[in-house]
């Protein structure tokens, strides 16, 4: 390829993807895009997913224990997880105030309803009965019984949990036992190999991202007919979510990196551009990670806390579901004529602050888990059928935030820590 920074060919990449997928799909021709393009499109997905589980386990246990103190870890680990949420209830919070000042919804036709929800009908009921999660489980799990099983099934919470306190023994056991330092080596030496293999991957992500988006839009555009009439209904709502994201964005992150870190709001946007890329046509903060990862060392974030903040935060911290799920909740109770008090708003805050926490860092969980907060406030869970149709777009959008939250607050405990040495990283050769 010609000499031009990746994002740029990932960006035309995207580009052309949604050109391809659009033409193919008013051509009536969607079916070659699904059968022949979407596959290449998952096979990229498929590779960066291969590397997010060795890559946090060696990282991880190689940074724990070159850190050499425990008291530190539990310093980062405690503001990560701080900042976190404070950033999630600050996202439900713009959230609900754009969709309280835009008001979508209201006065939604009987006829446009009873349309929606019956196009989505059977999607939405599969999604329902995949609802039912406890929060009190969640936090027991993150202890594997069997971290190779963890490992096996990517659950990355649980590969945190154990790296942690694996990092964490070889650190006591480095004082007693001569060459434990070996072994620490040969964790640094793995997770090195594995960023080599994210730079051999990136090489195809314009590719990838091309067959991604083409295969999103030629999906979405089966049936032509029907994108109009959703833009006209669920406009309103699609545009309050976006300008609630991008003001989230725009107030909260750029203040961050302003008030605590010495980085320019040039040089974060810019680092962060292939992370971002990646989010939007996947709509996976999990399969994004090890770009993620690659985008905030390249700012000169030290290894022992992006390998630890960045998959804590892939599975914890979802500033962009949170907040759809407040404009979500109060769209559907809108739409279907409720009104609800400031002290069930409030209630959405908290539900929706726990809701995000839960949710996978995978396409379209962040829906599913809405019906916790659709029930605590008593709206309906059904109503989850009036959005569906329109989910993907709008998890692409928060997947982006999601990522980008991640990265600020990784950036913002590194500063905070001295752990950030701008210049020093490369920038790979290719951003
Ligand atoms: N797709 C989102 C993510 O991976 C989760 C969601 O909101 O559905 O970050």
């Amino acid at each position: 390829m010609p000499k031009l920074a990746m994002h740029w060919w990932i960006l035309m990449g995207l580009i052309a993807g949604v050109a391809y997928g659009y033409v193919s799909a008013s051509y009536g021709e969607s079916k070659h895009v699904l059968d022949y393009i979407a596959p290449i499109g998952r096979l990229f997905l498929n590779l960066l997913k291969m590397i997010a589980v060795p890559l946090v386990l060696f990282s991880l246990v190689a940074g724990v224990a070159s850190l050499n103190d425990t008291s530190k870890l539990g310093r980062i680990g405690g503001k990560s997880i701080f900042l976190y949420l404070i950033t999630t209830a600050i996202a439900i919070t713009i959230g609900l105030v754009a969709v309280n000042l835009f008001g979508p919804g209201k006065g939604l036709s009987q006829a446009t309803r009873d349309s929606l929800q019956k196009s989505t009908a059977a999607d939405t009921t599969a999604r329902l009965e995949s609802a039912d999660v406890s929060i009190i489980d969640q936090l027991v799990n993150i202890v594997p019984t069997n971290p190779f099983g963890a490992l096996a099934d990517a659950q990355m919470l649980q590969v945190v949990f154990f790296a942690l306190m694996l990092g964490i023994a070889l650190t006591k056991l480095s004082r007693r036992v001569e060459g434990t330092t070996h072994i620490v080596k040969v964790f640094q030496l793995l997770s090195d190999a594995i960023i080599e293999m994210v730079q051999m991957i990136m090489k195809i992500a314009p590719y990838g991202v091309f067959a991604m988006m083409a295969g999103v839009v030629a999906d979405m555009g089966k049936e032509p007919g029907q994108l109009g009439d959703l833009l006209s209904s669920l406009g309103g709502y699609m545009a309050t979510v976006v300008i609630a994201l991008v003001a989230h964005y725009l107030l909260v992150y750029t203040v961050m990196l302003k008030l605590f870190t010495k980085l320019s709001w040039k040089q974060f946007a810019k680092a962060m551009v292939p992370a971002q890329l990646l989010a939007f046509s996947s709509s996976s903060s999990a399969a994004t990670l090890p770009v993620t990862i690659r985008s905030v060392e390249s700012l000169g974030v030290d290894e022992e806390v992006s390998s630890f903040v960045l998959p804590l935060g892939a599975t914890i911290n979802m500033d962009g579901t949170g907040l759809y799920q407040g404009v979500a909740a109060v769209f559907i109770a809108n739409a279907l004529g409720m009104d609800l008090s400031i002290g069930q708003q409030l209630t959405i805050v908290l539900t929706a602050a726990l809701a995000s926490i839960g949710t996978a860092a995978v396409p379209g969980v962040g829906i599913v888990m809405l019906v916790i907060v659709l029930k605590a406030v008593d709206v309906p869970e059904a109503g989850i059928g009036l959005i569906l149709a329109v989910d993907r777009p709008l998890d692409m959008c928060r997947t982006v935030l999601n990522v980008t939250g991640d990265a600020t607050v990784a950036a913002v405990v590194a500063s905070t820590e001295g752990m950030i040495h701008p210049g020093e990283r490369s920038q790979s050769g290719d951003s």
